[in-house]
């Protein structure tokens, strides 16, 4: 066998292996799973996010509930004080009635405040217990998607691994120099080796002048597409 011959049955070989591992990272199974996966990061994220804003609520309504305490204490003080020493005038009791009236209204708008902020807090931990459920239930459905594609992931990493083998076994009888230049040209140009068709390079579809042509005769029978710069044979 030539090693135009050999080239090309290597090539064949080694662009099936290729072309099974691609198959592999389409796998529909494959693509649903990190599908679902992304769907379970996203579903954590945002059960994380309200946990986060519940949290900052709770402290709020905290803060609020110790002003409420201040307030109240600020006007028991006040109601005391008037009660032990009544305004001299009429002046005096309308001041004293004016800051009462301050305390009350503070005091309405941290209770409105309060009841706001605990029914917010309330729906958002709801929110965050459907989706904590719906989490669960499609957890339970990755599981075992992940099991049965990692089954058939590893029966197709073993038929990759033959595949591989088999293009490996073609290349034994190659020049290695021949070997070397296929991997270096495949980094950049697949499949390397083209046929030359009426004067054309089949891989790019672009005419080779007639000195390439015609050296080609001279050479082992392999060019080098001007270009691209693949292996071009003559069949
Ligand atoms: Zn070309």
């Amino acid at each position: 066998m030539t090693q135009i011959e050999l080239l090309l049955q290597y090539q064949q070989a080694d662009m099936a292996a290729d072309a099974f591992e691609n198959q592999i990272k389409r796998n529909p199974n494959r693509i649903a799973l990190k599908k679902n996966r992304e769907f379970l990061v996203e579903q954590q994220n945002a059960a994380k996010k309200l946990e986060g804003e519940v949290a900052h609520m709770t402290d709020r309504v905290e803060t609020i509930k110790l002003a409420i305490v201040r307030l109240e204490e600020q006007l028991n003080q006040m109601a005391k004080r008037m009660q032990d020493t009544p305004p001299a005038d009429l002046a005096k009791a309308q001041e004293a009635a004016k800051d009462a009236q301050k305390l009350l209204s503070d005091l309405e708008d941290y209770e409105k405040e309060m009841r706001q902020i605990q029914k917010d807090a309330a729906e958002r931990e709801k929110l965050e217990k459907d989706i904590r459920l719906k989490f669960a239930k499609a957890k339970g459905e990755y599981d075992q998607q992940k099991v049965a594609y990692e089954a058939e992931y590893k029966e197709q990493m073993k038929e990759l691994d033959q595949k591989r083998k088999e293009a490996e076994a073609k290349s034994a009888d190659l020049e290695p120099a021949l070997l070397e230049k296929y991997k270096t040209i495949k980094l950049h140009c697949t499949p390397p080796v083209a046929k030359l068709y009426s004067g054309q390079c089949t891989g790019c579809n672009m005419s080779l002048p007639q000195a390439t042509l015609r050296k080609m005769k001279n050479d082992s029978g392999i060019i080098e597409c001007e270009n691209c710069g693949r292996m071009l044979i003559q069949m």
